[in-house]
């Protein structure tokens, strides 16, 4: 028991010894050790070195003035470096970074399109060879319906992933007249295909009379991945709740669930383009990391903002995103 630790212990230390963060603080640390003893020793023999020059014979004298200049354009030059290394380092790392969440998004739209896609095979080969009674049939067709759902729902994604990304999206201008507690319960409708029972576990808490002006796609995506993600990342039948509070100068949408809940390092890390948390991924809950970089880029671009509030592990977790208070039309 006691060798298996220490193993663990060893190759944790191994591994923080040869990550790359480290191993660069630690270079920079040891040549910026060097060059300050190189500096400290010429300067404390400078005396010596003078003797040693008249005894060889030589008429040139070290100018105070001269070394002094020296050692400052030194000390300039050397900063330069250290800053362009340090600028090279942090933009190797955000390429690595960049690159392994590439692979993982890869991998999840990999994942994700296969499986419809052999569903609907399997769907299809049925439909053709069996002659079926019509509740069979039925059941199928509406299997086949959630696969279509789910694919063209992907493709969405990413093309809208994809368009945010360029800037080419603003929802800030497009003003629908939307009432508020029609389209929570119109999203979560469209959501029944994840969860038969969500209409019961769903708690809607908007008064019937709010009003508000903005774009109903940008609502609706939004709304409709915070929903999903609260049915994806709880246990089925806890309960979920969609609340609205008028705050002094914002009107706040939270969705909020009994789920897995969220680490603070996770609910840093959630909004990026790509990022699964390895819970989610060991799991195999299906997703592509897509969807909260989608929702933020959306709230972003209405004029609003977004943030998780989690107690930790299994505490569930609480996604709001606020609108400016002038979007209300009516309340
Ligand atoms: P996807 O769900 O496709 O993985 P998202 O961008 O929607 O991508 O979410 C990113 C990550 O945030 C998820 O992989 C999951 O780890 C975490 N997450 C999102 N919503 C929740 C939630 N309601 N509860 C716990 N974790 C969540």
């Amino acid at each position: 028991m006691q060798t298996r630790q220490m193993k663990t212990i060893l190759v944790k230390l191994l591994r923080w010894l040869t990550h790359p963060i480290f191993v660069f603080v630690a270079l920079q640390i040891v040549w910026l050790t060097m060059i300050i003893l190189w500096v400290v020793w010429f300067m404390s023999q400078q005396e010596t070195l003078s003797k040693l020059s008249s005894i060889i014979g030589s008429t040139s004298t070290i100018n105070p003035t001269t070394g002094i200049f020296t050692l400052v354009i030194g000390c300039v030059l050397l900063g330069i470096f250290l800053v362009g290394t340090v600028v090279l380092f942090v933009f190797t790392q955000i390429q690595s970074s960049l690159i392994s969440q590439q692979k993982s998004f890869v991998s999840s739209v990999t994942h994700e399109l296969r499986s419809p896609l052999s569903s609907l095979q399997l769907s299809f080969e049925t439909l053709q060879r069996h002659q079926l009674p019509v509740t069979v049939r039925d059941k199928i067709f509406s299997m086949v319906e959630k696969d279509l759902e789910r694919l063209s729902q992907l493709v969405e994604r990413i093309l809208i992933a994809g368009r945010l990304d360029r800037g080419i999206i603003d929802y800030k201008n497009q003003q629908d007249e939307i009432p508020l507690r029609e389209i929570i319960q119109h999203v979560a409708d469209q959501q029944r295909h994840m969860d038969e029972s969500l209409s019961q576990r769903l708690k809607i808490d908007c008064s019937p009379d709010l009003v508000i002006g903005a774009s109903r796609l940008a609502l609706t995506i939004v709304l409709g991945n915070l929903l999903e993600n609260a049915v994806k990342y709880s246990p089925a039948g806890a309960p979920i709740r969609v609340q609205v509070t008028i705050q002094e100068y914002e009107l706040w949408i939270s969705v909020e669930d009994a789920g897995i809940g969220l680490t603070s390092s996770e609910q840093r890390k959630i909004f990026r383009m790509f990022h699964r948390s390895p819970r989610a991924q060991k799991a195999a809950v299906p997703g592509t990391g897509l969807g909260l970089y989608i929702v933020k880029s959306i709230v972003n671009s209405m004029g609003g903002r977004i943030w998780v509030q989690s107690e930790g592990v299994g505490k569930g977790s609480r996604f709001t995103f606020a609108l400016s208070r002038e979007c209300i039309l009516a309340s």
